[in-house]
This record gives C-alpha cells, sequence and structure tokens, in this order.
C-alpha cells in the first residue's frame, strides 16, 4: 500500500473548506518570516497560499535578516495581543543573531499553532492536551489513521530527535501506546534496531533506511526531504535491491513516497490546528462522502 499523503491532505482540505463558514470565529493566521532563506520562503508561501484558497484570513510578516532579536519579540508579542489573530507561526530556522528559544518562549500558548512553546511541549510530554498538536506528528497518525494502520502495542522506530518531529512523534505514539525506540546519529546499531520496527517512522533527510534489511510487512514512514544527484526530491527510504515498485509492495505493508506522502500531510495538519478543527471528525466527514 502506498501512504498517498497528497490525495488524503486534498481530500482533508476539501473537507475543512466546507466547515470554514460554519466556524463561530473567524480565524486568521499570522506567520513571522525573518531573513532570505530560500526554502522558508517557499513554505511560507505554500502555507499562505492553502490558507487563502480555504477562505482562512493569512498574514505574513517579512523581516530583514538583520532585524534585532527585540524588534521580533516586539511583533510576537503585538500578534499575541491581538484578537483578531488566532494562530502564530514564527518561520524556523531563524538568523544566527537570534536566540529562537527566547522567541518561542514568548509566543502566546492558546496561539501556538505549531506545538512549539514549552507550555505546550511540556503538557505533551506528561500527556496533558496541548492546546495544539504538533503538525507534522499530527500529519502521519491522520494519515496512520486513514489507512487503519494500528500503532497502539507495535514497536516503532522513530529516527531523528528533532523538536518539531523525532521527540513529538515519539510522545504522541506513547499516548497512543505504541512501544517507541527513538534513534538519532550517536545511536549503535541503527540497522539491528530498524530490523526489530513494526513501523519506522524516519525524519533525518539523508539515506538511512536500507528497506532490503527492514522486517517483512513493516510499515514506513518517510518524513525526511533530500535531494538526489539529479536534484530531485527525495527521502530516507533506500529502495536498492528491489526491481520495482511492485516488489517494494509485496515485501513492506505499506510506504509513504517523497514527496507527496507527509509534506502535503504536514500542510492540511497546519491548516486543521489553524482552525481548531478535531481530526477524526475531518475523516469520519471524508469517509462518508
Ligand atoms: P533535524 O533537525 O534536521 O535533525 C536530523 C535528525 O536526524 C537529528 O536528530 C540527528 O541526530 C538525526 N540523524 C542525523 N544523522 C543520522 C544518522 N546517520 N542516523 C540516525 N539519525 C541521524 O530534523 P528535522 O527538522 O526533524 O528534519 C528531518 C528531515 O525531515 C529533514 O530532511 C527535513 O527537511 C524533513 N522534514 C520534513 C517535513 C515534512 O513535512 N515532510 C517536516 C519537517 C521536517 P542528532 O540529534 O544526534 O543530531
Amino acid at each position: 500500500m502506498i501512504l498517498d499523503g497528497k490525495a488524503l491532505s486534498e481530500k482533508i482540505l476539501e473537507q475543512i473548506k466546507l466547515e470554514v463558514p460554519k466556524l463561530n470565529i473567524k480565524p486568521h493566521l499570522a506567520v513571522v518570516l525573518v531573513g532570505n532563506d530560500p526554502g522558508s520562503k517557499i513554505y511560507v508561501n505554500n502555507k499562505k497560499k492553502t490558507a487563502l484558497k480555504l477562505g482562512i484570513n493569512s498574514t505574513v510578516i517579512e523581516l530583514p535578516e538583520d532585524t534585532p532579536e527585540q524588534v521580533v519579540i516586539d511583533k510576537v508579542q503585538e500578534l499575541n495581543n491581538n484578537p483578531e489573530i488566532t494562530g502564530i507561526l514564527v518561520q524556523m530556522p531563524l538568523p544566527d543573531h537570534i536566540n529562537k528559544d527566547r522567541i518561542i518562549e514568548i509566543i502566546d500558548p492558546k496561539k501556538d499553532v505549531d506545538c512549539f512553546t514549552p507550555e505546550n511541549v511540556g503538557r505533551l510530554s506528561i500527556g496533558m492536551e496541548p492546546y495544539f498538536y504538533p503538525v507534522t506528528p499530527q500529519g502521519i497518525l491522520i494519515m496512520l489513521d486513514h489507512y487503519k494502520i494500528p500503532v497502539e502495542g507495535k514497536h516503532v522506530v522513530v529516527i531523528g530527535r528533532s523538536n518539531i518531529v523525532g521527540r513529538p512523534m515519539a510522545q504522541m505514539l506513547l499516548q497512543r501506546n505504541a512501544t517507541v525506540t527513538v534513534c538519532h546519529s550517536h545511536t549503535q546499531n541503527l540497522e539491528d534496531i530498524i530490523k526489530t520496527a513494526d513501523i519506522i517512522i524516519s525524519a533525518v533527510g539523508k539515506k538511512v533506511v536500507r528497506c532490503k534489511m527492514v522486517k517483512y510487512k513493516s510499515v514506513l514512514v518517510d518524513v525526511g526531504i533530500s535531494r538526489n544527484a539529479d536534484g530531485k526530491l527525495t527521502g530516507d527510504l533506500n529502495f536498492d535491491g528491489f526491481n520495482n515498485i511492485n516488489e517494494i509492495l509485496e515485501y513492506v505493508e505499506a510506504f509513504s513516497p517523497v514527496p507527496g506522502g507527509v509534506g502535503p500531510m504536514t500542510i492540511a495538519s497546519l491548516m486543521l490546528n489553524t482552525l481548531r478543527l478535531d481530526s477524526s471528525s475531518i475523516l469520519s466527514s471524508i469517509a462518508n462522502r
């Protein structure tokens, strides 16, 4: 089975568009972008375009690369205090002279649609509901739920321990009663650990998972994004040794492609957060359509 995040995210976004007019709140997402990182500009524009398509107000605050830290702090405070702004997202990475932790800790947790603030991360870690779930891990769980892949009781190996993917992914999986192993660049015998996984979620940005080595009928979720020698986007999964897609699909239970897997689910998940919509009711509306 291919976990088609692109098709699923399109269905979710169509459903969200139907929900927007029924909402009591008028959602308004503010994105703060500091500097000239080309990747960040593309991500921010995609978020804005998607929001506008759905009828969600979105404002991008672009600040120059040399903006002093205090100016960014003041801008975030202003957004915190603006009752019309319902969601705030500070695009990472920030320029080196800005302490990202200082920025993150002043975002109002009730507007923290990315689940970056210590309050939301802390809530997630102690099993309390955060105001928002982190968007990429939430998108992955929505995708697994949609494809009826249970995580309860499964051994899930998460590769990568970043604050935006690996760590919160592990917390959300624990909350769902999975048995979780988190691996990183210091992990020894990664291949041996991978072989014991029922589900592998890889968020590294390098080809670290040799799919010929995974357990028969395991589920592979590819979060990584990098470029091949020919410039094409690719993920962390290495399919060397398979002759064609049919051989892969015979061997693994499911895998998510790059592009077209987790990436689109992340955007859909951010939109769900911005509208404060419950993903399970959106999934059941999609299933009933
Ligand atoms: P990150 O900050 O880029 O860190 C990479 C993680 O991989 C670190 O935890 C690092 O370990 C670990 N790592 C590096 N080399 C490794 C190795 N050889 N074996 C095992 N682990 C290794 O992480 P990120 O921000 O989560 O991004 C990871 C990838 O996901 C990137 O390619 C990014 O572009 C992509 N991404 C995609 C989406 C999406 O929506 N599709 C969203 C977010 C990120 P240490 O902690 O020890 O350094």
